[in-house]
């Protein structure tokens, strides 16, 4: 349904659609992610930032979208507020120039550099962008370090990934994986993923122990986090040097739980207009999310 031409054009006008979104996402603008960081950074939890939108179809959009970010960095600045930003390739070009997309990430890189002093993450989309995000990042880092990858537990090649990528200092967020993949380059079974997941996971964490590596895990796995804990605590790592990241509206009480503990927590809020195949995906992680849209329906 996420890649659906006709769902995509009509199910965002439907009503009980869009107050069934609101779950997930503040609001469409970045002001409303703004004002639901204030939330956060009242209980000490930081945010990061997602515009939704991906595969644009001009270069003139992937132009307004770097505008978007190179303004955001200031508004972000101006809220004083400890706020990321992450950033899906294919929003900024990378279908149509991987150059013009080089010219408009190190744009936004540099400014977040000197604006923020804080990482810009790269997204990582499906299978077909992996190999060229994975270069794209490697050529970005090597003028700025301040860049950060996202990789996904389901592909098999990820354990490769994440050994070349540790070697680069990198900063790794690790999720499941959001795509529908084939079989020959992906673990099917939850189980499956959820076991290299938490492989990758132990590499991660020696990462931090003998580096001090920026390692995140993206879940709101609850099972797989306690196993992370408890491996964190017998390798000897400290609470604070685990990171975890969810999503703005799955396990709240969780998120807060761990903070609380004194483990580093940053919720990712998305925004933006084309909500509509990143909103399907949520749909499909959970069935129970469908049926909250169809309660909206009747409500
Ligand atoms: C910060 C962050 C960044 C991400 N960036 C990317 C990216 O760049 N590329 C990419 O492919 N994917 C990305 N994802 C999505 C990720 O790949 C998974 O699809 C998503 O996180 C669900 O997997 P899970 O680890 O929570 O585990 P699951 O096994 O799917 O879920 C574990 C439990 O979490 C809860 N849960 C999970 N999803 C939902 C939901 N939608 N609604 C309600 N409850 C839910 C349920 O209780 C479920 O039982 C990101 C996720 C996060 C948190």
């Amino acid at each position: 349904m996420s890649e659906n031409k006709w769902l995509s054009h009509h199910i965002p006008k439907m009503k009980f659609v869009r107050e069934a979104v609101k779950k997930f996402m503040p609001g469409e603008t970045e002001e409303a992610a703004l004002e639901a960081s204030k939330k956060y950074f009242s209980i000490e939890i930081p945010t990061v930032f997602t515009k939704l939108g991906e595969n644009i179809i001009s270069l003139n959009d992937a132009e307004i979208l770097r505008y978007h970010y190179l303004n955001l960095v200031d508004k972000i600045k101006e809220s004083r507020m400890n706020i990321e930003i992450s950033v899906k390739l294919t929003q900024l070009g990378f279908d149509l120039s991987e150059e013009k997309t080089k010219i408009f990430a190190n744009e936004i890189v540099n400014k977040v550099d000197s604006e923020l002093g804080n990482t810009f993450f790269i997204d990582i989309e499906g299978s077909s962008y992996t190999q060229r995000t994975i270069n794209f990042y490697k050529g970005i880092l090597k003028d700025s370090q301040n860049v950060g990858l996202c990789l996904q537990a389901y592909l098999y090649r990820t354990e490769q990934d994440l050994i070349d990528l540790l070697k680069l200092n990198s900063s790794i967020r690790m999720v499941k994986g959001a795509y529908k993949e084939p079989a020959d380059i992906a673990f099917q079974k939850k189980i499956k993923v959820d076991e290299n997941y938490f492989l990758l996971a132990k590499m991660m964490m020696n990462a931090t122990l003998q580096k001090n590596s920026r390692m995140i895990y993206a879940t709101h796995d609850e099972k797989l986090i306690s196993k992370i804990i408890e491996e964190a605590k017998m390798i000897g790592l400290k609470n604070e040097q685990l990171e975890f990241q969810m999503l703005y509206g799955i396990k709240s009480s969780l998120q807060r739980k761990l903070a609380a503990e004194g483990f580093k927590v940053r919720v990712l809020i998305s925004y933006g207009q084309s909500w509509f195949p990143w909103y399907m995906r949520r749909l499909a992680e959970r069935p129970a999310n469908v049926w909250f849209v169809l309660k909206n329906l009747f409500s």
